[in-house]
């Protein structure tokens, strides 16, 4: 006999800035994916694991959706197209205080594709007056039949218990797919590079976030003590100097601010050493866009 348990694969998809990672971050209750006023800095496909009594909900966050001009763009379209393998329901994630957009039609076609349970979540809900919320969801319904529409906010966490109520429904009776205290899938050197990058991305404007990229070059726990190297990558002299700032002032705030929110995930003191390297085109090479793929990182350092 089962034991009524649910686990599966949600994949929450949509356009940059909707705010799928602040709707992972809220539901999985710890920060995993990074959070950014600007869109496209998601690059990665990730996890966060929402455990309950009865359900394991495993979220993927996929990488913003853009046309694949660079080789970055490639590598995305790439690992969204994987990411939709195996998952059980696809959410449909849209800014209800936004008109829709290309990039909603755009990822409202892979929803037509998908064979599971597909929701439409109209998110911020909380910037919107009410009235604006029934003509929006109308406009989705004449496109798809939808298995479930739940209008939210991933700010303020309105809709969100019935939102992993109506996830678990549509999952299948499974054990679970992780240990219950793991709520990422993400090793903690991935980890720091993706705090380090959303500092270096608050810390500047323009086209400078765009061009960050960071790489750990060395991840090593002591007893009281981790002590982490990592490399913020830019494309240009220019953008070096607005990273690293007047005597060196941005650079320590950017590692300051990256150190004690680790220093907080990780429970430990933290050692934390950048570097700003110019390295031009980063985006359109290759084989830099691999090495700067987590996946890559990992296999790069456990190599060593
Ligand atoms: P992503 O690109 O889809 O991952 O979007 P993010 O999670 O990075 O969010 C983009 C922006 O929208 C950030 O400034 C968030 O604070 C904001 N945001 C996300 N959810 C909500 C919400 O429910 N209400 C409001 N008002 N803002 C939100
Ligand atoms: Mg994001």
């Amino acid at each position: 006999m089962t034991s009524g348990f649910r686990a599966g694969f949600v994949a929450i998809i949509g356009r940059p800035n909707v705010g799928k990672s602040t709707l992972v971050n809220r539901l999985v209750g710890h920060k995993v994916a990074i959070v950014s006023p600007r869109p496209q800095t998601t690059r990665n496909r990730i996890l966060g694991i929402v455990n309950r009594e009865r359900a394991q909900i495993v979220l993927i966050d996929t990488p913003g959706l853009h046309r694949p001009e660079s080789a970055l763009g490639r590598l995305m379209m790439q690992e969204l197209n994987q990411a939709l393998e195996g998952v059980d329901v696809l959410a449909l994630l849209v800014d209800a205080s936004e008109e829709t957009g290309a990039g909603d039609r755009f990822a409202l076609d892979r929803v037509k594709q998908f064979h599971g349970a597909t929701f439409l979540l109209p998110n911020k809900i909380d910037a919107i007056p009410k009235e604006r919320l029934l003509p929006l969801i109308d406009a989705y319904r004449r496109e798809h039949e939808f298995t479930e529409v739940i209008p939210i906010s991933a700010r303020t966490g309105d809709g969100l218990p019935l939102l992993v109520e109506k996830f678990t429904e549509n999952l299948p009776e499974s054990e679970p797919h992780f240990p219950a205290d793991q709520f990422t899938d993400q090793p903690e050197r991935f980890l720091a590079a993706e705090f380090v990058r959303e500092k270096a991305i608050a810390a500047t404007r323009q086209e400078v976030p765009y061009a960050i990229a960071v790489l750990v070059d060395s991840f090593e726990e002591g007893e009281k003590l981790v002590r982490i190297c990592a490399t913020i990558y830019v494309e240009r002299e220019g953008q070096k100097g607005i990273l690293i700032g007047k005597g060196g002032e941005t650079i320590k705030k950017i590692g300051t601010a990256a150190r004690l929110e680790l220093e907080q995930m990780l429970g430990v003191k933290i050692f934390l050493e950048l570097h700003v390297k110019v390295q031009p085109n980063w985006r359109d090479n290759s084989a830099l866009v691999r090495l700067l793929d987590w996946r890559a990182q990992m296999e790069r350092l456990s190599g060593e």
